[in-house]
């Protein structure tokens, strides 16, 4: 199993996720973080820093967001390694980033 970033950090990006990874498993391109399945050792720790609620452990992804798991697997490979957090992408899109 793995954590899962899912539609929530689409276009928010707010990065806290990625200072308390001990692996630093987290990925980027220019819309979200991911995190590689290979190498997320399911500690939990990156939860409750995510202001969006983004990362779900794998058995927990909400059902309209399932198509994220594989979509992680894909994409962090292929990605760039992110391990501090930068300015989010709030204010730059159009997507409604409120803090939960
Ligand atoms: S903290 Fe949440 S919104 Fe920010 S990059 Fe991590 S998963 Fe995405
Ligand atoms: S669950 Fe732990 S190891 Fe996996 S991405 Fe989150 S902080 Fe990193």
């Amino acid at each position: 199993m793995a954590y899962v970033v899912a539609e929530p950090c689409y276009d928010c990006k707010y990065t806290d996720c990625v200072e308390v990874c001990p692996v630093d498993c987290f990925y980027e391109d220019e819309h979200m973080l991911y995190i590689h399945p290979g190498e997320c050792i399911d500690c939990n720790a990156c939860v409750p820093e995510c202001p969006v609620e983004a990362i779900f452990a794998e058995a927990e992804v909400p059902a309209q967001w399932k198509s994220y798991t594989p979509l992680n697997a894909e994409k962090a490979p292929v990605s760039t390694q992110i391990t501090h957090k930068k300015d989010s992408l709030v204010g730059t899109t159009s997507k409604d980033c409120t803090k939960k």
